[in-house]
């Protein structure tokens, strides 16, 4: 077994985390205050090739690894502290771009991965709607054939990128009910039918815009499905399962950061004639901190290593996912108790941090979905 990264990753994770401290910072109190998604930043990663780490070079990408790829995200989510920024490029990189170039035509491949890799395009993935979010797969937005295409109507909510987006990944059901079940469609924003509704207020994250859809009569052409009729399931769960250990890579980079504030805060603040890290409650704090880090980073890279194998991981990606959104929390929560009355201090910037970690339990599937599906791996 081996736990060491190679040179070249450890010099892409390094260079990751000098441009995201270099150019990702700028203004984010006032951005988050103001709800604003920075399409500047947008492009900035895509110039440095955040938006094209696992795609193919022949697309746009850099063609990298799941190792390398997850070991980047680590140092974006440890240089960059607009979190929401971090957040949306995920949705954008596994939501749209990964499932286009696992199943998409040479056409589509051509048409839309450049642009969505060198941030011309900004990808939405909408699959929740006003009355399904857990029971992800029981529709009520409806596919009907209409020659060789098919007319959508329905409704989607909760969607990141929603507001910005320019392409978006749809999922419905094909009616009459056929045994193919969900499909995935491409919709481009300024399609007839398409209407992008209003953008959400959010308690953290509020540099990733979140927004709702709507369709009504919304023409898709043959040759925008996204795979075959009923391949939906599968491109969702493939998602999923990557989006699933992806993002919480990034949230590995934000406890090492936080980590950080930490120990230099409690040696260097003093309450009874000493530093607040001579407290074994302080301490203690800081050293399940640490644990939480790495056990998160573990269940990681576990699940990143068997994806670069090209193995499932789906059970891996459950198990970090339900464990990391626990551990970010947690550690932003202790984070605000070791910075005392700063802690609770919009200026001292723990408060945002932990607006921004408190969704990690629900999106993605929640926390109680994971736990559904590690039970269900386990033969419950
Ligand atoms: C910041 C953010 C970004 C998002 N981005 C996207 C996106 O880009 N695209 C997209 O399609 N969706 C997105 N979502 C939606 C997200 O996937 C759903 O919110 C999530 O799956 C939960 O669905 P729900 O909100 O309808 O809650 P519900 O499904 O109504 O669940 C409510 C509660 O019941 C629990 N529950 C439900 N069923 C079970 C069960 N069987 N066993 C145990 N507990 C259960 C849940 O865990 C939860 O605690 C996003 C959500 C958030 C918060």
């Amino acid at each position: 077994m081996d736990f060491s990264f190679t040179q070249e990753q450890r010099q892409l994770k390094r260079s990751l985390v000098d441009f995201a401290k270099g150019a990702l910072n700028d203004d984010l109190a006032k951005r988050d205050q103001a709800r604003e998604f920075s399409r500047d930043l947008w492009k900035r990663c895509a110039d440095f090739g955040i938006q094209g780490l696992p795609i193919p070079a022949e697309w746009g990408g850099r063609g990298l690894d799941m190792v390398s790829v997850f070991y980047a995200l680590e140092g974006l989510g440890y240089g960059c502290r607009d979190n929401g920024l971090a957040f949306s490029m995920q949705a954008h990189l596994w939501g749209v771009s990964m499932p286009l170039s696992l199943f998409g035509t040479p056409v589509q491949k051509k048409s839309y991965l450049p642009k969505l890799c060198d941030g011309r395009m900004i990808g939405s993935i909408a699959m929740a709607e006003p009355e399904s979010g857990s029971d992800a797969f029981t529709l009520k937005t409806r596919a009907v054939k209409k020659g060789a295409g098919y007319v959508l109507n329905g409704s989607k909510t909760l969607i990141t990128n929603a507001p910005v987006a320019d392409l978006y990944l749809v999922f419905a059901a094909v009616e009459p009910p056929d045994p193919s079940g969900v499909t995935a469609f491409l919709v481009e924003r300024g399609a007839p039918g398409l209407t992008v509704g209003r953008t959400l207020e959010t308690m953290g994250l509020r540099t990733s815009p979140l927004g709702e859809l709507s369709f009504k009569d919304c023409e898709v052409p043959a040759g925008n499905l996204l795979g075959k009729p009923g391949d939906g399931t599968v491109i969702f769960t493939g998602a999923m399962e990557l989006e699933r250990c992806g993002i919480p890579a990034s949230h590995v980079g934000a406890m090492e950061r936080i980590l950080e504030r930490c120990i230099a805060y409690a040696r260097e603040r003093r309450q009874f004639g000493k530093p607040i890290g001579d407290f074994q409650a302080v301490s203690h704090k800081i050293a399940e901190m640490k644990i939480r880090l790495e056990t998160s980073r573990l269940l990681v890279y576990r699940a990143a290593w068997l994806k670069s194998q090209e193995r499932h991981a789906i059970l891996e990606a459950s198990i970090a996912k339900a464990h990391v959104g626990d551990a970010y929390i947690q550690t932003c929560l202790d984070a605000v108790q070791i910075y005392g009355g700063r802690g609770y201090l919009v200026e001292f910037e723990l408060e945002r941090e932990l607006r921004d970690a408190i969704p990690s339990r629900i999106y993605s599937g929640t926390s109680e979905i994971q736990k559904k599906i590690i039970a269900g791996w386990l033969g419950l």
